[in-house]
């Protein structure tokens, strides 16, 4: 027992477990840090109209300005964002500064911005944050935008964890008048039962569908059935990472309403949005 327990208090000092536990806490103080600084920045993919290619939304996609290290993608740091809880603070900025960026658009284009969707990304840790309803109440009162024009996005993994606070939850942002959307949806298991319980508006058909959507034999028949599977209960579909005319055209014969991807742009900073909508303006 006591050599056990020996060994149990040389794990305590691992200095490979140590230095791991001293990078994260360095991690995390420098995103703390970069969020008092306002580091991040939020850029805009257009999703658009797949018969016509034209836009019906963007999706906000949070970035780090990087001091040192440059522009650094989503997935290097929302990980650590969720593990901290530093992502219900960084979440609000980013739902915010998309609010006030709709807000922006439809007082400079209000023909062509006021039917624009801002689709805003929710993480599970944010969706089970007690204040989150009245904070997207009160970011929508504080911007005026039009909350039929905001668009939630949630994971399939948060709706399989069907609780009934779950359900309240997305009730009660439902009763603000957003929309919500599935995102990545394919990718987790939830049942047609599981659909239908949730008051959710549109279905993101993930990318790894689409990506092999023209050569592996199950993938479109995988992306139709999810079209199918929206048709039969009556949710938008949204094809996800569009980068070929082949799989545009191919998803266009399935009967997906909405697309995005790198083929009509990736993401970019507001003003490539602004010159979207200050070009449709003419039409
Ligand atoms: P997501 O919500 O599924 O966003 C779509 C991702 O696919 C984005 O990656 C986008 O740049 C990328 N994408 C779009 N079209 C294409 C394409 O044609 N080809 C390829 N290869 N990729 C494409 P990004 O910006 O790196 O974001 C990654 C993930 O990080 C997002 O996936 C989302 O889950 C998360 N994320 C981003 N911003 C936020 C945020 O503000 N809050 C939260 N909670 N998560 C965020
Ligand atoms: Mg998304
Ligand atoms: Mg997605
Ligand atoms: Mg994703």
């Amino acid at each position: 027992a006591a050599k056990a327990a020996g060994r149990d208090r040389y794990a305590l000092f691992d200095p490979a477990m140590y230095a791991e536990i001293l990078r994260e806490a360095d991690d995390r103080a420098e995103l703390e840090r970069a969020l008092a600084d306002e580091e991040f920045v939020v850029h805009y993919q257009p999703i658009v109209d797949l018969p016509t290619s034209r836009l019906i939304g963007v999706e906000a996609l949070v970035r780090w300005q990087h001091p040192v290290r440059g522009l650094v993608g989503p997935n290097a740091f929302i990980p650590l964002a969720e593990s901290t809880g530093l992502i219900v603070p960084l979440g609000r900025w980013v739902l915010r500064q998309a609010c006030q960026q709709l807000a922006q658009w439809c007082a400079e284009f209000p023909e062509s911005a006021g039917r624009i969707r801002m689709n805003v990304n929710l993480s599970a840790r944010q969706f089970q944050h007690e204040g989150l309803v009245e904070e997207v109440g009160q970011i929508l009162a504080e911007t005026g935008i039009d909350p039929h024009q905001m668009v939630l996005e949630i994971t399939e993994s948060l709706l399989m964890q069907d609780t009934d606070s779950t359900i309240e939850t997305l009730g009660r942002l439902k009763s603000l008048g957003v929309r919500l959307a599935i995102d990545d949806f394919g990718t987790g298991y939830s049942s047609l039962s599981y659909l239908k319980r949730f008051p959710v508006d549109i279905l993101k058909i993930d990318r790894s569908f689409v990506d092999g959507i023209d050569t592996e034999n199950g993938d479109a028949t995988l992306a139709e059935a999810v079209v199918q599977l929206g048709r039969a209960l009556q949710l938008q579909t949204v094809a996800e990472g569009i980068e070929t005319q082949e799989q545009w055209s191919t998803l266009q014969d399935l009967g997906c309403e909405f697309g995005q991807g790198y083929l009509f742009a990736k993401p970019g900073a507001a003003e490539a949005i602004s010159s979207i909508l200050g070009g449709a303006r003419s039409e």
